[in-house]
């Protein structure tokens, strides 16, 4: 095609431009932040270069999840130099500025100044930014799409209901701006009795890979509601940094991300 200089073969595959992914959700505490953290973890250990940023603004938990030893960024200028945590991410979040525990009681512009300022950090050469954005469909997102354009969105749902239709709504707002959607994640998708062993849905089973397939998405794969998940993430080890049966799940969302 005349003009066209750059041949595009998947969302993820190699360019020389840095690719920015939202990852999204309708509702908070379906584990997007989890989901988010490990997807990073899991894609440096494939050698990609990746930046988190935690652009959950009021109820920011990377820092949890990644930095357990809790570096602060340093400044140049303006310019922020996001933290190297030990698991080969690089990470900005307000909770690196703000002391632990405070609130941040902030209006709009001020939160989309702070994101402003994490997302044109400097990012040296990480060539993929994830992007822990707010549940819901707010500021933080609007001053996402408009400003900063991701080249794609990851939409991360409950099997259930409830969930799946806050996620539709989510994923609506992508479309109004012209974002493509790479994929949706099932999360806490079963879950296995640790004392009888036996397997049920606490959240249904299935509901994100169908609303999937209606809305002509892909599927990226489904985590189950394991309490490995949780303690793990408490104490800043992310299941992706370790080859275990919880680390696997996440890579292989992280492989199929990649195709
Ligand atoms: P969100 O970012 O959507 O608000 P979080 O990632 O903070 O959600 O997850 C909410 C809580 O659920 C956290 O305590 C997290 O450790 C836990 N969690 C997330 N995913 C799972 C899972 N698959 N199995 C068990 N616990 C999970």
């Amino acid at each position: 095609v005349p003009g066209v200089t750059e041949v595009r073969v998947g969302l993820m595959a190699d360019k020389p431009k840095r690719r920015i992914v939202a990852v999204g959700s309708g509702k908070g505490g379906v584990g997007k932040s989890t989901l988010t953290a490990n997807l990073a973890v899991a894609l440096a250990g494939m050698g990609r270069k990746v930046g988190v940023v935690d652009a959950d603004i009021y109820g920011p938990s990377q820092v949890m999840l990644l930095d357990p030893a809790r570096g602060r960024p340093r400044a140049e200028g303006k310019t922020l130099i996001p933290v190297e945590s030990e698991f080969g991410v690089r990470l900005l979040s307000m909770a690196q500025l703000i002391e632990g525990g405070k609130a941040i009681a902030w209006r709009g512009p001020m939160v989309g100044q702070a994101l402003t300022q994490m997302m044109e950090a400097d990012w040296g050469d990480a060539d993929l930014i994830l992007v822990d954005l707010p549940p819901g469909t707010g500021d933080v997102q609007l001053t996402m799409l408009q400003k900063f354009k991701p080249d794609g969105a990851l939409i991360v749902t409950t099997p259930q209901d409830l969930a799946l239709i806050d996620a539709t709504r989510a994923i609506d707002l992508f479309a109004q701006a012209q974002i493509p959607v790479v994929g949706l994640v099932e999360n806490m998708a079963g879950y296995i009795c640790p004392h009888c062993g036996e397997g049920s849905d606490p959240f249904g089973r299935g509901g994100a890979e169908a609303a999937a397939a209606t809305l002509g998405h892909a599927f990226l794969g489904r985590v189950p509601l394991d309490m490995a998940i949780r303690v793990a993430s408490d104490t800043g080890q992310p299941p992706a940094a370790n080859d275990s049966e919880q680390g696997r799940y996440f890579a292989g969302i992280a492989q199929k991300l990649t195709e």
